[in-house]
Order: C-alpha cells, then sequence, then structure tokens
C-alpha cells in the first residue's frame, strides 16, 4: 500500500472564497450585542439582566399546543424508528394535524404563530425522545421554506406559500453540494434566465438534504449569473422556491448515517428545472447571505436538542449510578463517577441558560443574537458531546449495548448507544464546530478591523493606510489604557450574592480577553486568519464567558422566582463558573505558550506521506483504491 501526496487543485483560491463569505456577512451592528462588547472587553450585563421573562400571554397561548405535542410524543416509539429507518405515516400525521409544521408562521396564514421560544421548547420536547423527528420538524421551519419566507419573502409569496406549509407541505434546505461543504463560493449549481425571462433555469445536484426525499417544495441556493462591480467580478448566490413536482427535480439517492436513522435526507438533481420569477426569494445575489441570515435564527434549534439529550443523560445516570453497586458501594459514590455526574448536572444548567436566554433574547428584539446564537451552538453542541461520552461511561458495557439488546435481556433500555450515534452530527451541520469558531472569531475582531484593517492587512494603498493610522491613534489612544483599568473586585455586583465573585471574574476576562485579541491582532498581522487555533482559544473563553453570565443570571431568576429550585440553581451556577474559570484559565495560558507550529508542521508530514510508515501493519479494506 503506498500513497502519493499530490495536493488537490481548488476549484475556488482561498481568497475568492474569503471574497464571497465576507460578501455574504451582515455588516452593520444596528442593535446592541452582548457578545461583542464581551469580545470588546466590556460586560454589559444590562443586555442580558434580569433574566428575560416569556410573557404569560405566550405561554398561555403555546401551552394547548405544547401539551398537544406532548400527548402524541408519549405514542413514539424511538427505537422503532431508529431499526426500521422510517418516522410511521401516523405520527406525521398527527404532527401535521397539530400544527406542528407551521409552529411560527403566522395565524393570518393559517400558522400558529407562536415565538421562537415556544418553537424551541416544541423542538426540546420532541429531541427528549427522538433524534429523526427532531431533523423533520427543524429542517423544515428552522432552515426549510417557512423561515426565509417569513424573514424576505413578498407578501404575495407568504400568501402563496405558507398555507401550504402550516398545512403540512414539507419543506427542505438545499446548499450543500458534493464540492460545497463549510464553503459556499464553490458552488455549482447553477439558474440562468429563460430567453423570454420569465422563468430561471435551474441545473446542478445538493447533497445531503434533510427532507429532501419527502419534500414539497425546496429553498435551493444556486450561481446566478455574475456581475461587474467597478470592473470586478462579483459572484452571485441566488435562493430559490422550487416545487418537487416540478419537471427536471429528481432524488437520485437516500443517504443514511451512522444514526437519525429515519432522516429523510438525500442527494436531490435540477435538470433544466423552469422556476417561476416570482419564486426568487429576496433578490437576485442575495441568497447566501438570505441562508447565513436564515441560520443565525435557525441554529437555535440545536442548542436545545442539546439541553434535551443531556436530561435524558442526567435522568439515566441518576438511575444507573443509584442502582449499580459495585465494589461495595453504589457507582455514584465512587469518586470518578460522581464527578462525571456533578459537572454534568452543571454543565446542563449552564447550557439551558445559554439556550432558553437566546430565544428569550430572540423574542423580546432589541438586541443582535448573531454571535450568542453561534455560540450557543458551539457550545451546547460541544457541552452535550461530552455528556453523553461520560453517561455512556457511567453505564459501563451496558451504555455500549443497544437498546433493543437490553430490554431483550430484560433490561431497562435506555437508549444511550442511539442517544450517541443520533447526536454526533451535530458538531457538524448547521455549521461545523470549526467554521462556527471561525465565524464568532471573524465577528469578534470586527471593530479591530474596521478600526486598523488598513493598517494590518496587506495590499491597502498608502492613502487608505494613513487614514487607517489615525483612526487607530484616537481609537486604541482611549480604548488599549481602558482595558487594563475598571474596578472588578469587592463590592461590585453584590445583589448576585455568592455568585458575584464569578461576575467579576466575567468582567475581568473580558478585559483580558479583547487585550489579548489585540496583542494576537499585532503580532500575526494578517496571518492571524492562518492561526487558527490561537483564534479558537480566544473565542472559546469568549463562550465560556458568555455562558458563566447566562448561568448566574438565570440563578437569580431562579432564585427570586422559587427560594428552594433557586438555591439549587445557584449552587449549579457556582460548581459550573468554578470549572469554567478553570477552563478560561488554562485558554489564556496555552494562548502564547502551546504547541501549535510543531503540531501543524507534523500534520503537513503526515499529508505529505512522510510519516505512511506508521500505516504498516494492516490489511488493506476492500473496496477502496488508495492513491
Ligand atoms: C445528516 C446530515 C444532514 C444534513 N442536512 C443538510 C441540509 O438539510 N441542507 C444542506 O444544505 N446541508 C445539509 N447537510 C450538510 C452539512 O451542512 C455539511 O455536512 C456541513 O456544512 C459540513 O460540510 P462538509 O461535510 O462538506 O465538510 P467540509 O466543509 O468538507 O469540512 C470537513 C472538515 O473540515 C473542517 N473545515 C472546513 N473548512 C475549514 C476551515 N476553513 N478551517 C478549519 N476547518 C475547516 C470542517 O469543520 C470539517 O471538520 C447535512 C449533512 C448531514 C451529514
Amino acid at each position: 500500500m503506498t500513497t502519493t501526496a499530490a495536493e488537490p487543485r481548488p476549484k475556488v483560491s482561498a481568497d475568492e472564497a474569503r471574497e464571497v463569505a465576507e460578501a455574504a456577512r451582515e455588516q452593520e451592528w444596528s442593535q446592541p450585542s452582548f457578545v461583542r462588547e464581551l469580545f470588546l472587553g466590556s460586560l454589559r450585563m444590562d443586555l442580558i439582566h434580569p433574566y428575560p421573562e416569556q410573557s404569560p400571554e405566550e405561554v398561555a397561548r403555546a401551552q394547548p399546543f405544547l401539551a398537544k405535542l406532548e400527548a402524541l410524543l408519549r405514542t413514539v416509539d424511538a427505537d422503532a424508528i431508529d431499526r426500521s429507518g422510517e418516522i410511521p405515516r401516523e405520527i406525521v400525521d398527527g404532527l401535521k394535524a397539530i400544527g406542528a409544521f407551521g409552529i411560527k408562521i403566522p395565524t393570518e396564514y393559517g400558522g400558529l404563530g407562536l415565538s421562537q421560544l415556544s418553537y424551541m421548547k416544541a423542538i426540546q420536547l420532541v429531541s427528549s425522545v427522538d433524534g429523526s423527528v427532531t431533523a423533520l420538524l427543524s429542517a423544515h421551519q428552522s432552515i426549510g421554506v417557512p423561515q426565509p419566507l417569513k424573514l424576505f419573502g413578498t407578501e404575495e409569496q407568504k400568501r402563496r406559500f405558507f398555507p401550504r406549509l402550516a398545512k403540512g407541505a414539507v419543506s427542505a434546505f438545499a446548499l450543500t453540494e458534493p464540492n460545497v461543504g463549510s464553503d459556499p463560493a464553490a458552488m455549482e449549481t447553477t439558474a440562468v434566465l429563460s430567453e423570454d425571462g420569465q422563468h430561471w433555469i435551474l441545473n446542478g445536484e445538493k447533497l445531503w438534504c434533510t427532507n429532501g426525499t419527502i419534500a414539497d417544495l425546496l429553498v435551493v441556493m444556486a450561481r446566478t449569473p455574475s456581475k461587474m462591480v467597478r470592473g470586478k467580478e462579483k459572484k452571485q448566490i441566488t435562493a430559490f422556491i422550487v416545487e418537487a413536482t416540478a419537471p427536471g427535480v429528481e432524488v437520485t439517492h437516500r443517504c443514511h448515517f451512522m444514526g437519525l436513522k429515519a432522516i429523510y435526507n438525500g442527494t436531490v438533481r435540477f435538470t433544466n428545472v423552469a422556476v417561476p420569477r416570482d419564486n426568487v426569494l429576496w433578490g437576485e445575489g442575495k441568497g447566501l447571505k438570505l441562508a447565513l441570515v436564515t441560520l443565525n435564527t435557525g441554529r437555535l434549534t440545536l442548542p436545545v436538542s442539546a439541553v434535551a439529550a443531556a436530561k435524558r443523560c442526567l435522568q439515566i445516570v441518576r438511575h444507573w449510578a443509584n442502582e449499580r453497586v459495585q465494589w461495595g458501594k453504589p457507582i455514584g459514590k465512587h469518586d470518578a463517577i460522581a464527578q462525571k455526574i456533578g459537572a454534568m448536572a452543571a454543565n446542563l444548567f449552564a447550557m439551558e441558560a445559554i439556550a432558553e436566554l437566546c430565544g428569550l433574547m430572540a423574542e423580546r428584539g432589541g438586541a443582535d443574537i448573531r454571535l450568542e446564537a453561534a455560540i450557543a451552538k458551539l457550545y451546547n453542541s460541544e457541552a452535550g458531546w461530552r455528556i453523553i461520552d461520560d453517561t455512556l461511561q457511567v453505564r459501563g458495557g451496558r451504555g455500549y449495548e443497544t437498546a433493543d439488546s437490553l430490554r431483550a435481556r430484560g433490561e431497562t433500555p435506555w437508549p444511550v448507544e442511539r442517544i450517541m450515534r443520533d447526536f454526533r452530527i451535530n458538531l457538524i451541520f448547521e455549521g461545523s464546530s470549526e467554521i462556527m469558531h471561525l465565524f464568532i472569531a471573524r465577528e469578534a475582531v470586527d471593530k479591530h478591523l474596521e478600526v486598523a484593517g488598513a493598517v494590518v492587512m496587506p495590499g491597502k494603498a498608502v492613502g487608505e493606510r494613513l487614514a487607517g493610522l489615525v483612526r487607530s491613534a484616537l481609537f486604541y489612544g482611549w480604548w488599549y489604557p481602558s482595558r487594563w483599568i475598571g474596578w472588578s473586585w469587592w463590592p461590585k455586583y453584590g445583589a448576585f450574592g455568592p455568585l458575584a465573585p464569578h461576575v467579576r471574574f466575567v468582567e475581568r476576562a473580558a478585559r483580558r480577553l479583547a487585550r489579548n485579541a489585540f496583542h494576537a491582532m499585532l503580532r500575526f498581522g494578517p496571518r492571524l486568519e492562518q492561526r487558527q487555533s490561537v483564534l479558537f482559544r480566544l473565542v472559546d473563553v469568549g463562550g465560556e464567558l458568555f455562558a458563566m453570565a447566562a448561568a448566574c443570571s438565570r440563578a437569580r431568576r431562579e432564585l427570586l422566582r422559587e427560594p428552594e429550585t433557586g438555591r439549587h440553581a445557584v449552587a449549579l451556577a457556582d460548581l459550573f463558573c468554578r470549572q469554567a474559570r478553570a477552563r478560561v484559565r488554562v485558554k489564556f495560558a496555552n494562548l502564547w505558550r502551546n504547541e501549535d507550529v510543531p503540531t501543524y508542521r507534523v500534520a503537513q508530514e503526515v499529508l505529505r506521506g512522510e510519516h505512511v510508515w506508521l500505516e504498516r501493519g494492516m490489511v488493506d479494506l476492500r473496496g477502496i483504491t488508495l492513491r
């Protein structure tokens, strides 16, 4: 077995990919953002504290639907769904009948008209039972047609599509292609105007389209003819609503995965599909921005799914670690297992605070939550995965055994093995962990790029550089010193009681984070983009600080609501913050002293085949031809 190190030639250069992504970014910050301020070294607790409350009217409006949903979910056999790879017809019909396909669609178009948080509560209930049903509902209304239609559709489009969607016409979101994963610049699906100008003619193939095999409607992103802007070609990506029954739309394959066995996911081919001009969403060339903005709130589904999985895991370990006796005592009394359970409870408390806070902020309005939602997605999916891994360990061999096998042996069929398989994709889709780090890092340094970009970035004219220097002197002259000074010690934040020291820590650490981000910019200049490990540590610190602030604010709310639960909440927030502070200290310590450079070097050696000797001693896999 030999390999060669031929480097694949990219279809799109890194510069081009960056340009397309930049063009699709939301450039404006017209509303305040808690996390953006945090990265700039300022703790704006007023943006998240007092912890917002859902309006009693909304709670009352959502309650009958949530009760019906809960009753329906009690009839779902998730192991049977996992086994058969199909969601029973009566469950899908039941969901349609109670309005679960139109939760956020306004009532005037036939939907339930519920808020983002009510929708998230519904998804949490669904996720506590079955991941495939979550995928069906959330691909439809977190990213499928209803969400971009609500945000960007014309009145005529809303009247045309919303009533169908609310009644249960299933929709899907088709962005990914074989050569387009995290980087949409390489998109190959095209749309060109027909000769009479009445239709767009769509050609191409989309990969891994969730709901694609059963969809009635799809949002499809496609490349439309480039435009020349100031003598430069600007690539255009446009979003279309496509009828699945239109001639030329074909599902070519249903994909199968390690988990989510009943996800209706496939490759969809478009051959000369005539899409009416009126089906363009938002406008020509705005498709990528539409996809990114849709995902900004669409991503909030995943954090609550992670909360649901973590709740189930806590329930499982509570039962099992009490019941299972080894070495003379319940395993929960052994320190190694107890450490996992304690951390699990504290992390779940913080994860729920993050997700709920984002939902409440989305509902209340008045804040830009794109960074909060991104951190919620990143933080909760990563923390959720660790909780599931620990649960499997606590369950020992039974964690690795399928629920069916446990049931057949007469044991409680806790489905840890299935939960793990179903959950893993959460770290990949709707923005992989790596892409979320990059997204957050880009937004976090945005202010610095705005002020000093012309100074540090290559290819700028002398005039631009001089203007940048003046701007930098004016801004950093007060900003930088102020990131060193400021009182964040006793008695500040005294209203948080025993949690006050943690809030003070968040404030001090935010200033340190901002200083370090600035130092990293000075030290690496434009090369900072390549030092992803440095950027990722900064982002991780920001994530921990947001989680701590959310946990403290939530604990305070619980205490005011109900003293008994409140005391427990404070204890959990305290433990979470202690553990998070330790993680923050390590991230800061590793920021400047690390093994990033030698590790990168070895990785490149591996990729060049220089360590292929390490792979000796294996039998070649059948059906895989090595280059
Ligand atoms: C079950 C399932 C359901 C899905 N549903 C949908 C759907 O409904 N609609 C849809 O459009 N798509 C869907 N997808 C696609 C999903 O969104 C993509 O898998 C995801 O965007 C990642 O793309 P990729 O798999 O091609 O990975 P790649 O982009 O090829 O990335 C591979 C790895 O490299 C990392 N990476 C990539 N770029 C960078 C970088 N610049 N810096 C550092 N690391 C990087 C990634 O994080 C990842 O770890 C689905 C996928 C699955 C498996």
